[in-house]
C-alpha cells in the first residue's frame, strides 16, 4: 500500500492507472477505522481493480460548536488495517493541502439537505458536498462506495453525482453494528461506560419500529411515541430527532402507504455524543 498525501501526486496516479484501463474504486472516510469502513473496503475491492481510501477529518462538515478539534484520530493504527484490508492507495492530505488559506468554493446541494441532520447541523453537507467534489476530482474513481450508516449523506451524494454529471457508481453499503446493535461508528468512542451501556436502545427502536410496520400499523404518529418511549427509558439519552419519512426525497409522512419505501432514522445525544441510525422499510 502507498500513502499519498499531495492532490497532484494522486491525480497523476490515478490518470496512468486509467490510461492503463483499471477500474478505480475511492472509499472516503475520516478514519479511526471501524469493521463499518473496512466492510466497505471490501465491496470496492470487489468492485474494481484498484482501491483508494482517503483518510480526511474535514473541517468544514463540523459547525464551530461541535467535534472537529476532539474527533478521534489514529493514523498509525489506520494504516495497518488499511494495508492489511488490502488497500492499495491511502490518501492523507493535510488540511493545507485540502483547503489553502485563500480556498473560497463549496458545494450546495438544495432540498434534502435541508431535513433530517440538515435541520439539526445546518452547515453540514455543505462540507460534505464539498470534499466528497473535491475527492472525486483528486481520485477521479469510476466507483465509490459510501454506508447506509449515513442515509442522508448518500442520498446527497447521488445527486451530487447526478447533477454534476461525475459517471461515477456509487454503491452503498448495509450498516455493520457491534453485537448488541450499536451501528459502529468513530464516535462511539466517546460513550463513558453507562451511555455505552444504553446506547443499543437506538437499534431496538428502529427493530420495534420496522416490527410494528410488519404487523400492519401504518400510522406514523403510534410507531414514533413507541420508539420515543423505549428511547426515553434510557437516563442518558436525549432525542434530537425521530423522523419516517419518504426514502427518496425524505419528506416525512403520517401514514404509511402499501408499496412504500421508507427511511426510519433518528438522531439520538448521549451527553455531548451525537449518534445516529437508520433502517428502510418497504411495506
Ligand atoms: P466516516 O469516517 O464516519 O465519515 O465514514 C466513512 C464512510 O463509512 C461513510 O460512507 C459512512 O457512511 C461509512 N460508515 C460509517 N459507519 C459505518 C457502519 N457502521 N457501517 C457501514 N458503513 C459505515
Amino acid at each position: 500500500m502507498r500513502v499519498v498525501t499531495k492532490i497532484g501526486e494522486m491525480q497523476n496516479i490515478v490518470d496512468d492507472l486509467r490510461r492503463d484501463k483499471r477500474i478505480v474504486s475511492l472509499v472516503p472516510t475520516m478514519g479511526y477505522l471501524h469493521d463499518g469502513h473496512l466492510s466497505l473496503m471490501k465491496i470496492a475491492r470487489q468492485n474494481s481493480d484498484i482501491v483508494i481510501v482517503s483518510i480526511f477529518v474535514n473541517p468544514t462538515q463540523f459547525a464551530p460548536h461541535e467535534d472537529f478539534g476532539s474527533y478521534p484520530r489514529d493514523i498509525a493504527g489506520d494504516t495497518k488495517l488499511a494495508n492489511s484490508a488490502g488497500v492499495d492507495f491511502l490518501f492523507t492530505p493535510e488540511k493545507n493541502e485540502i483547503y489553502p488559506a485563500d480556498y473560497a468554493t463549496f458545494v450546495d446541494v438544495d432540498e434534502i439537505t435541508e431535513k433530517l441532520e440538515g435541520k439539526s447541523r445546518p452547515t453540514h453537507f455543505r462540507g460534505v458536498a464539498t470534499i466528497v467534489t473535491k475527492l472525486f476530482n483528486i481520485a477521479k474513481p469510476h466507483v465509490a462506495i459510501f454506508g447506509q450508516k449515513d442515509a442522508q449523506q448518500a442520498l446527497v451524494i447521488k445527486k451530487i453525482v447526478f447533477d454534476l454529471n461525475f459517471g461515477i457508481k456509487i454503491i452503498i453499503a448495509p450498516t455493520i453494528r457491534e453485537k448488541d446493535g450499536l451501528a459502529m461508528s468513530s464516535r462511539n468512542s466517546y460513550l463513558t461506560k453507562e451511555q455505552r451501556q444504553e446506547s443499543p436502545v437506538l437499534y431496538e427502536s428502529l427493530t420495534e419500529a420496522s416490527k410494528m410496520i410488519s404487523g400492519g400499523i401504518t400510522d406514523c404518529l403510534t410507531i414514533k411515541e413507541k420508539m420515543i418511549k423505549l428511547i426515553s427509558m434510557k437516563q442518558s439519552a436525549k432525542i434530537d430527532y425521530i423522523s419516517i419519512a419518504d426514502s427518496t426525497d425524505l419528506e416525512e409522512v403520517d401514514v404509511l402507504q402499501k408499496g412504500g419505501t421508507y427511511l426510519i432514522s433518528l438522531a439520538v445525544k448521549f451527553g455531548n455524543t451525537r449518534l445516529i441510525d437508520n433502517i428502510i422499510q418497504t411495506i
